[in-house]
């Protein structure tokens, strides 16, 4: 959808910068609450983006609570109701516990599910452009965010305003660079992804394989497709992979064999690579803004969570919002880093490749505790989905001033 085709108002109790897993989840949950809510993204509606997509379970969770995981399902996503670690010889294979609402986890390409999160912001009554670049924030003789000019398809520049500014921008977040967000905590490793797309019909459940500085993902997705990851530590990439994306074939069949021809030889989608950074926490809020999403909280993908990571602090976000009260900003603040610090100490201790296959499973199961507490939260929240409505409805929109 196009912005110079759409009536827009002059004044939003939400803008949204950035419509993908974190925006379009906060747009729709305070649409869902009766916001008037813009959300806009530079890129375009339904397109890709540049990640591997094994959902954990805090987020399929969130996609259960807020009824679009069945939705992705029949999208034709198949239903992963195991995870195989391959430490060299030895195989563990963990059975994905199956819940009443919840059959297992899955693993949508981001064009599925990035659009059904956008779908499901606007049949909630958000107003979602793409195509739409936020080139600047609007701030009022005190610093406080007020607003957003952006620059449609069409070249058209535009100010609107609005109570508050959320930034679910990205891991370059303009928002977050404009209202200088002070970083927190900065992550120590770094870790390259390169990946592509097989045809793999015979295989079930997630596989992740390890070896010395290099590890390999099989996550089945749509179409009857997996996407197949190979990860190494950037100095590895740089010197090995970085102007020869097939060195990373010979890598994978090293570690798996098969693993790396099905990708390479299957002449699909172009490979596709991620350079790597450290991991980020920032702050999380300050006066008329928010950061959600990979803009507040990256940490490596290696343990594939940040849309896990997108999805709870959407909610968090959105919750906060709604509630009207500053103190509910430090809340959430609270409460997010209570949970993504161990989620990005115990990433780390994966990312760093210092382990040796003996070691490993132990930083496994780190990053598993950390993640059991992360789904007691977001359970707690279900629990109390079955007694009150998720987020209160029809709220008093000017009261969004007051924080
Ligand atoms: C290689 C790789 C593999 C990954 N694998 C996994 C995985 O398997 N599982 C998992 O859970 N996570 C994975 N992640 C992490 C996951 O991709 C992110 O955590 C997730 O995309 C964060 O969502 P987000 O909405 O915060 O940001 P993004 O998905 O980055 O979306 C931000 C959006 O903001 C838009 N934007 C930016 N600036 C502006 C602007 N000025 N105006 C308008 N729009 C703007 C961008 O166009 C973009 O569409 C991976 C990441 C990488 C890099």
């Amino acid at each position: 959808m196009r912005s110079n085709v759409v009536p827009l108002h002059s004044h939003y109790d939400a803008i949204i910068v950035g419509a993908r897993c974190a925006g379009a989840s906060t747009a729709m949950l305070l649409s869902r609450a009766g916001l008037r809510v813009l959300a806009g993204d530079r890129q375009s509606y339904g397109s890709d983006t540049l990640s591997t997509h094994a959902l954990m379970r805090p987020a399929a969770i969130q996609l259960s609570r807020w009824g679009l995981l069945q939705p992705l399902i029949q999208s034709g996503a198949p239903v992963i109701r195991s995870t195989t670690f391959h430490y060299g010889e030895q195989e563990v294979t963990v059975p994905i516990r199956p819940e009443p609402d919840m059959p297992g986890l899955i693993a949508p390409r981001r064009t599925v599910l990035d659009r059904m999160l956008v779908d499901a912001a606007r049949a909630a009554g958000a107003t979602v452009l793409h195509d739409t670049a936020v080139h600047d924030l609007v701030f009022d003789p005190h610093g406080r965010v007020r607003g957003v000019t952006f620059r449609d398809a069409a070249g058209q520049t535009r100010e609107v305003s609005a109570d508050i500014v959320v930034g679910a921008d990205g891991l370059g977040s303009f928002v977050a660079r404009k209202v200088e967000a002070r970083t927190l905590v900065q992550g120590r490793c770094s870790v390259a992804h390169v990946f592509g797309y097989a045809p793999t019909p015979a295989f079930s459940g997630y596989h992740w394989y390890f070896g010395r500085n290099l590890s390999g993902g099989m996550i089945p997705t749509n179409d009857g497709f997996a996407c197949i990851v190979a990860s190494v530590p950037t100095e590895r990439f740089d010197a090995e992979f970085r102007f020869d994306l097939s060195a990373a074939q010979r890598a994978l069949a090293a570690l798996a064999p098969g693993l790396g021809s099905r990708v390479f030889g299957n002449g699909g989608e172009r490979l596709k690579a991620f350079r790597g950074t450290p991991g980020r926490l920032r702050q999380a809020y300050g006066p008329g803004w928010m950061l959600v999403g990979d803009a507040g909280f990256f940490r490596d993908p290696l343990t594939s969570h940040g849309i896990s990571d997108a999805l709870r602090d959407a909610e968090g976000a959105a919750t906060a919002i709604l509630s009207c009260r500053e103190s509910a900003l430090r809340e959430f603040q609270e409460i997010r880093d209570s949970l993504a610090l161990p989620i990005l100490e115990t990433t780390d201790a994966i990312s760093a490749f210092d382990w040796s296959l003996e070691e490993l499973p132990e930083r496994h199961k780190r990053f598993s505790e950390a993640m059991k507490s992360e789904v007691a939260v977001l359970l707690a929240r279900a629990a109390r989905d079955r007694q009150v409505p998720p987020i209160p409805q029809g709220l008093v929109t000017s009261q969004l001033e007051a924080i």
